[in-house]
C-alpha cells in the first residue's frame, strides 16, 4: 500500500513512509472492516466518524515537516491511527477528541499497542490544548469553515498548522499555515473531504 498509494503519488519523506509502513492500520478498525485496512480509503468507525484515508494521513504528516524531537497537537483523534503515525515521526503527540467514547477507546488502544508518546485528551480541539502549547505542528483531521485563531496562537515561531478549510461541508482545501514571525503564509495542498470540525461557532453559521 505504501508504495502503490503513497510513494507513487509523490510523498518522498522517508520518515513518513517508514511510519506508514510500520503502523498496523487493521488494529485501529472495527473487526468486520479489517480486510479493507490496506485499501487507500477512509472507513467508518464508531460515533459516525471515519478513519482517514492513508494517503491523506501521509500527506498531512509530510506537510507538517516533523522532526524527531517535535511536539505535535492533533485535533480529531478518531480511531487513534493518525496519532500513531505522527508519534513514529515526532517526539511527542497530544491528540484531542470531542467524542468521549472515541477518546476513551483510542486512548486505550494506543496504550495497549505501546504508543507511549501519545496523550489523548477528551475536549473541544477548536480551542487547541493550551496546557502543552506551543507546538511545532498542529494537524486538524476534520474540516473547518475558517481557520480557528486559537490554533494559530499555539504554534511555535515557524510552526505549521495543517487544516482542511472550506465553506461547503463536502469540499475543503488542505491548507498549511506557517507562522513566520508575526505573519502567516498559506500553501494550498489540494482538495480533500473530511468530516466536519464541530464547535459552537463552527459550521452552524455557514449552513
Ligand atoms: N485522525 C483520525 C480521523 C478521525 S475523523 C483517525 O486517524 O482515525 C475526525 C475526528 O474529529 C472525529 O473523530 C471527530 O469526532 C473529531 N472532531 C470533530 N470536531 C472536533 C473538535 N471540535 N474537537 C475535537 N475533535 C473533533
Amino acid at each position: 500500500m505504501v508504495e502503490e498509494s503513497i510513494e507513487s503519488r509523490g510523498i518522498s519523506d522517508r520518515s513518513v513512509l517508514e511510519a506508514m509502513a510500520e503502523v498496523p492500520r487493521e488494529k485501529f478498525l472495527p473487526a468486520h472492516l479489517c480486510e479493507f485496512a490496506y485499501d487507500d480509503k477512509p472507513l467508518p468507525i464508531e460515533a459516525g466518524q471515519t478513519i482517514s484515508q492513508p494517503y491523506v494521513v501521509a500527506l498531512m504528516a509530510a506537510a507538517a515537516e516533523l522532526r524527531p524531537e517535535g511536539r505535535v497537537l492533533e485535533v480529531g483523534t478518531g480511531s487513534g491511527y493518525g496519532a500513531a503515525v505522527l508519534s513514529r515521526i515526532a517526539g511527542e503527540v497530544w491528540s484531542i477528541e470531542r467524542h468521549e467514547v472515541l477518546a476513551a477507546s483510542a486512548g486505550q488502544r494506543l496504550k495497549e499497542l505501546g504508543y507511549s508518546n501519545v496523550h489523548v485528551i477528551h475536549g473541544d480541539g477548536t480551542q487547541g490544548w493550551p496546557d502543552e502549547a506551543p507546538y511545532d505542528a498542529i494537524v486538524v483531521t476534520a474540516g473547518a469553515p475558517t481557520v480557528p485563531e486559537a490554533l494559530v496562537n499555539q504554534l511555535t515561531p515557524d510552526g505549521r498548522l495543517i487544516i482542511p478549510v472550506g465553506r461547503k461541508r463536502k469540499v475543503q482545501h488542505l491548507l498549511r499555515i506557517r507562522l513566520v514571525g508575526r505573519e502567516t503564509t498559506v500553501d494550498d495542498l489540494g482538495a480533500v473531504r473530511f468530516v466536519p470540525l464541530i464547535a459552537d461557532q463552527s459550521w452552524a453559521e455557514f449552513d
